[in-house]
């Protein structure tokens, strides 16, 4: 059960909703917690958890290990500061920020190459489910931004399923249509990384996930868990949606 705050919260903020959050899911044992605070809220978010099962992911990473890329903060300096996941090829990044298929396989290897754990975006645009592409824009992302990891690399990523047209907008993707997205992507998976791979990957949901949808998103099998934006932020609202 993930969470992305995007651009929201200070230092001071971020330990104010963990003094919350702590004991309502802080010793949740049925599934991973992972909180992406800003970059500049890591250091606050990772002393906050200390002693606790929740896990604190970035929101991006760069390629490259150090250099001239203003702007960009890199896997060993996100580990330093004690994270250990990083969200890549949000669709925000996606659309904002032109990011593309082959950054978000470039950022996804940096993540791997310096021990955080990738949670990898895709989904699709509301004119191109309208235009009945969605499968073959799953396909395109999980070709270009996937399946150019290694076997290893592999079983070391989690998937978000995010459709576009769900995220920040309060329309969230039915359970069967999240569940169809799934089984595509999965489809996928099984035939560039085997049975194997396909079974054990998790395949995240994201896109106006809320308390009182969670129940049923979380009933389709094919979904192993939600990434969260607007509903992280409010403590008492993620933890319930963790304690489903
Ligand atoms: C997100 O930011 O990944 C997201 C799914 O946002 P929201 O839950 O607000 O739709």
């Amino acid at each position: 059960m993930a969470g992305n705050w995007k651009m929201y919260k200070t230092p001071a903020e971020t330990i104010a909703f963990f003094e919350k959050f702590r004991p309502l899911a802080g010793q949740a044992a049925h599934c991973e917690v992972v909180i992406c605070p800003p970059f500049t809220n890591l250091a606050a978010a990772v002393e906050a958890v200390k002693g606790t099962r929740i896990q604190i992911g970035a929101q991006n990473i760069a390629w490259a290990k150090e250099g001239a890329f203003t702007g960009e903060i890199s896997g060993p300096m996100i580990r330093a500061a004690g994270a250990t996941h990083a969200i890549v090829g949000h669709s925000e990044r996606r659309q904002y920020f032109s990011e593309t298929d082959e950054t978000v396989l470039k950022r996804t290897q940096a993540a791997l190459e310096f021990g955080l754990a990738p949670i990898v975006c895709v989904g699709e645009r509301l004119e191109e489910r309208e235009a009945g592409k969605t499968e073959a824009v799953l396909a395109g992302q999980f070709e270009k931004g996937i399946a150019g990891l290694t076997p290893q690399q592999f079983a070391k990523i989690v998937i978000a399923y995010e459709p576009v047209w769900a995220i920040g907008t309060g329309k969230t993707a039915t359970p069967e249509i999240a569940a169809d997205a799934h089984r595509a992507i999965r489809g996928r998976v099984r035939e560039k990384f085997g049975a194997a791979a396909a079974d054990a990957v998790r395949i995240l949901y994201g896109g106006s996930v809320k308390p009182d949808n969670t129940r049923t998103l979380m009933a389709q099998p094919e979904i192993d868990g939600v990434l969260v934006g607007g509903a992280s932020l409010d403590p008492v609202s993620f933890a319930s949606i963790v304690n489903f």
